[in-house]
């Protein structure tokens, strides 16, 4: 590589990597409107080790933007305003990082014009620790990683004191299973699969969390056993990065969603050093492990210290649950507002074992007026704000050590779950009237043996089919993640 970083170049420049129109300024549009201006100031005085640090990194990179330009294809004005605005993303900060916290909280950024461009975004909402995608999640077909990219994430890396080894957790696709048994589709998932890895790679990051997929052959153990092997022969073609199951809300076929199969995939990886779980808290909910009451947190990771093992635990998702406890839905909330409730996060933030661990966010980014509902803009699409992440940091950062007696907490848990109430009533709604529904259906079924028979086969087809798939796509909060992909 010549000396020169291409720190800033504009994604719209690669013939890798075009992203489709209107991705480009994905990363940029809270920083350019609908943020209040006194959040800006307070930004811009606040001093830090961070911030000076990241003054000059930025001016660096724009130094060696305005070189580049002069031999570069772009007008001099794009390039400049493309810089300005990724210098705005750290120097006008949504809010800015805590330094020497105990707990490295963050979000899944946007990676929209390429993989660097997540530091940046994770900079802007005060993050510790972050999430992307390495590349599209709705496709199997991905450019390669551009070097360009992958030096200038080394460098935001380090310049912006990010440790890649331990606090970037990047998230696998949705289309990969790798439990699949079918020759064929066990190949793409698997090229897939271990394409991410080598990014990581590449990237110098330590960690990378995936869902671990669905059983499709009707034989648990069997699926089971073939995604260990894939992950066994991934970790031969690999050198160092560790491999996070996550723990899934759905029950019937998809895996990972007990801590029984977790540790079952665990038992069947050679290299333990590289396997690992992210733990996901609206997941652990709506699969039926409580974290609400101090009681009910502990005893949750009692099982899973006694069934997995904390050593195992590299990461967690934190995410308020939209729908009810063990319903098995997945749905994410804002932090709060679900089921799960303030409570809950308060016991996760003052648990000793989960201090050092990468903390990423998963919670939606509408915007919601006070009675909980989507508030729209002019084009009558809901409203988005980056800064409902940086607020959620800091939130759970200030939760360390409060009294939940308190005026305080007392206070936001009321006013977050009164923001909550609408989903939570109409997903309470939904749950109550579907189970309702099936349990008709099997009544029926039992009535009527043959006719129900069948209906029941045709269900349990269509539950299979669309597994792991149809949760992405239910997955409002997840979706917000795809839009800012790197594609
Ligand atoms: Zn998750």
């Amino acid at each position: 590589m010549p000396k020169r970083k291409q720190v800033s170049t504009p994604a719209e420049e690669s013939d890798l990597s075009p992203p489709p129109d209107g991705l480009l300024d994905v990363a940029h549009t809270d920083s350019e409107d609908g943020r209040p201006a006194k959040k800006r100031g307070r930004g811009k005085k606040a001093k830090s080790k961070i911030k000076t640090e990241t003054q000059q990194a930025v001016s660096q990179e724009q130094a060696l933007d305005k070189e580049g330009n002069a031999a570069g294809k772009k007008s001099k004005k794009t390039r400049q305003s493309k810089a300005e605005k990724e210098a705005k993303l750290v120097e006008m900060p949504l809010a800015q990082r805590t330094v020497g916290h105990k707990l490295y909280i963050g979000a899944h950024v946007s990676a929209a014009g390429g993989v660097h461009q997540s530091v940046l975004n994770s900079v802007h909402i005060g993050a510790n620790a972050f999430a992307l995608f390495l590349k599209s999640q709705r496709k199997w077909a991905n450019p390669p990683l551009q070097d360009d990219h992958c030096d200038t994430f080394q460098k935001r890396c380090e310049n912006l004191k990010y440790d890649q080894a331990q606090h970037i957790v990047p998230h696998g696709s949705y289309l990969v299973n790798l439990a699949h048994t079918d020759k064929s589709r066990t190949e793409q998932a698997y090229e897939s699969f271990l394409d991410d890895l080598k990014r990581c790679e590449k990237l110098g990051i330590g960690l990378y969390n995936f869902h671990p997929g669905n059983d499709q052959c009707g034989d648990r153990p069997k699926s089971i056993a073939h995604l260990a092997s894939n992950i066994n022969k991934a970790h031969h073609e690999t050198n160092s990065v560790v491999v996070l199951l996550e723990n899934m809300a759905a029950g019937g076929n998809v895996l990972g969603s007990t801590f029984e199969d977790l540790r079952d995939i665990i038992a069947l990886t050679h290299d333990k050093d590289r396997v690992g779980v992210c733990l996901d808290t609206c997941h652990a909910f709506a699969a039926g492990y409580d974290l609400r009451t101090p009681e009910a947190f502990k005893q949750t990771l009692n099982h899973f210290e006694d069934t997995v093992g904390f050593k195992y635990l590299r990461a967690m998702h934190l995410n308020d649950s939209k729908a009810p406890f063990a319903s098995n839905r997945d749905l994410h909330a804002n932090i709060g507002t679900g089921f799960l409730g303030l409570r809950g996060f308060h016991n996760l933030v003052n648990e000793p074992r989960l201090a050092g661990l990468p903390l990423v966010l998963e919670t939606p980014i509408e915007v919601r007026d006070e009675s909980g509902e989507l508030v729209k803009d002019e084009k009558g699409k809901a409203k988005e704000d980056k800064g409902i992440w940086a607020r959620e940091i800091k939130m759970l950062e200030g939760m360390v050590g409060m009294d939940v007696e308190s005026e305080e907490f007392l206070e936001m848990d009321q006013r977050l779950a009164k923001q909550g109430e609408p989903e939570r009533n109409r997903l309470e709604e939904q749950v109550t009237r579907k189970a309702r529904e099936r349990a008709e259906k099997a009544e029926k079924a039992e009535r009527n043996p043959k006719k129900g028979g069948e209906r029941g086969n045709a269900r349990a087809a269509k539950v299979l089919e669309g597994s792991g798939l149809s949760e992405a796509e239910n997955n409002r909060s997840e979706s917000n993640m795809e839009e800012g992909s790197d594609r």
